[in-house]
């Protein structure tokens, strides 16, 4: 489905209200939308353009939008952390992800990343993801359907990486899961030469044992790791200043390139 044209029905949209602060809703027909002590019809929506200003019963003004991903990602239901916008956008530039690419994912989790993969690759591009907790399979899933939509060229594997990780020719892999470095191997033998293995990780110690195992493997070139600070500015009258509060800590980006052959061990 193409985000754009006029607001349909069974879609995701975001109310802002007067201090932009952001409601996600969804236009089911026949239902009315509560919001901050008022009511809006759904058919009131349903069919206004993308950017539309809509009054409540309580005469309050909101601003209708489709959520872009980075509006939708902190909002999505979740049982398991998900990747934030920052970390997301520096890991399809840097994992580069590129239309047509086939790429593995794990863990899934609530499927925020793997939003933002599917999105990339576009449809001649394939992602497959792993999930080890079939409940949070079933979550991504349900948030895959209900925020992306129809996603054929994306599969779904309820699986151990770890054990079951059994591709060819992969061109990118990211990983979102604790212990990575049992999966540098296999991830060597499912990657082209010349891909891109990323990981996704909270902890510095986590981050040592990473490097320590992509270099004692010998098949990997390239090894960076990153983090992203972001930091929102308030711009309002004469107070143009960051704000006060930001998130100072979400998780490291480390990632290496696969080269054509293991070096030997001295
Ligand atoms: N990247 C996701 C969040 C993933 S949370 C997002 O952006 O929304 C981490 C997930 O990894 C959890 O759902 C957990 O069940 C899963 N996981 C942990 N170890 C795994 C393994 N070995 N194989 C597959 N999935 C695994």
């Amino acid at each position: 489905m193409l985000p754009r044209g006029p607001l349909r029905e069974g879609e995701a949209i975001i109310l802002l209200d007067r201090k932009d602060r952001e409601y996600l809703r969804r236009l089911n027909k026949g239902r009315e939308i509560s919001i901050r002590g008022g009511r809006i019809a759904v058919e009131d929506l349903i069919g206004q353009e993308d950017g539309s200003t809509i009054r409540s019963s309580m005469n309050e003004p909101f601003v209708v939008v489709r959520p872009t991903l980075a509006q939708l990602i902190p909002q999505l239901p979740r049982k398991a952390q998900v990747i934030y916008p920052k970390d997301i956008a520096l890991i399809l530039i840097w994992a580069d992800i590129f239309p047509g690419a086939k790429v593995i994912e794990a863990g899934v989790g609530p499927g925020a990343l793997t939003m933002a993969l599917l999105r990339a690759v576009g449809s001649e591009g394939s992602v497959i993801s792993y999930e080890i907790r079939p409940e949070f399979a079933q979550m991504a899933r349900d948030n895959i359907a209900a925020f992306y939509g129809p996603a054929p060229n994306w599969t779904l594997k309820v699986g151990d990486i770890i054990t079951d990780l059994d591709e060819v020719d992969v061109d990118r892999i990211v990983l979102d899961l604790p212990d990575p470095w049992h999966v540098t191997q296999k991830a060597w033998e499912v990657l082209r030469p010349g891909g891109i293995l990323l990981s996704y990780l909270p902890t510095v110690l986590q981050i040592k044992g990473w490097v320590d195992s992509l270099k004692e493997h010998g098949g990997f070139a390239y090894i960076q790791t990153m983090e992203s600070l972001l930091r929102f500015w308030h711009t309002k009258e004469r107070s143009v200043r960051p704000q006060h509060r930001m998130v100072a800590h979400t998780g490291f980006i480390t990632l290496a390139r696969r080269t054509a052959s293991v070096k030997p061990k001295p």
